[in-house]
């Protein structure tokens, strides 16, 4: 039996991350975890309690109260955050989670809060997590990193397309500022900055269609394996 990897995949808001993660753990039959939806449901608990962030520095046990898990649903082929035992998946995903949950991910006790859990999840392998610090910081060991990137315009049209596509009707231009916001926010924060890990593959999917970039990672993440099996 081969021996199980974790990858890392980090990158801007809105390039797919997500999805590349999620057919490469389809593809070797590892387990996915989305990292900035636990970002999203800590944000969303704050948000739904009422609580400022300075009180969260000032007391981290409240996130004590928090319990984030995660299903599997076959039918979307998708796994769906709980945030306390209820679903969470959409309300996170909504602009007054997203427009809040960068200024909450600043605050070093909620990523410590969440980097131990990510580290504990990650601990057997055989993990594909997707974040902003996860090849720097969750997982410096991780046998592939990937950095995603690519224009701020085509994230913003393609995020745009896939909320118009659930219904969830937005405007455009709210969306691009919403991402350029985010870049600045994650990149320029003192905690874990959304940084390339040196050792990262960059793959700027701009023009590069969604088979493309998932035949691309899985021949990475199959050759990394080949070559751990053989050393
Ligand atoms: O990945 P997604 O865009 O859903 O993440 C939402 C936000 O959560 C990001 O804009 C970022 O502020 C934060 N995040 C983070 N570290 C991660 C994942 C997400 O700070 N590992």
């Amino acid at each position: 039996m081969s021996e199980k990897i974790n990858i890392a995949i980090d990158g801007h808001s809105s390039c797919g991350k997500g999805t590349l993660a999620k057919n490469l753990a389809k593809e070797l039959g590892y387990l996915f975890i989305d990292s900035g939806a636990m970002y999203r449901a800590v944000t969303l608990y704050i948000l739904n309690e009422g609580l400022g962030l300075e009180e969260v520095e000032q007391d981290p046990a409240v996130l004590g109260n928090i319990k984030i898990t995660f299903e599997f649903d076959p039918v979307r082929s998708y796994y769906e955050t709980f945030l306390n035992g209820v679903n969470v998946e959409n309300e996170i995903r909504s602009m007054r989670v997203s427009k809040f949950v960068s200024p909450v991910s600043t605050l070093k006790v909620v990523r410590d809060f969440l980097v131990t859990q990510q580290q504990n999840i990650g601990k057997d392998k055989g993990v594909v997590m997707d974040g902003r610090d996860i090849g720097t910081v969750v997982f410096p060991d991780a046998e592939l990193k990937i950095f995603m990137t690519a224009s701020a315009e085509i994230r913003a049209k393609r995020r745009y397309e896939e909320l118009e596509k659930k219904g969830v009707h937005v405007n455009y231009q709210e969306v691009l500022h919403n991402i350029k916001e985010r870049d600045h926010m994650d990149s320029t924060r003192e905690e874990s900055p959304l940084a390339k890990a040196e050792d990262a593959i960059t793959l700027d999917n701009s023009s590069m269609t969604k088979d493309e970039q998932a035949r691309l990672s899985l021949s990475w993440a199959r050759g990394v394996i080949k070559s751990l099996a053989s050393s």
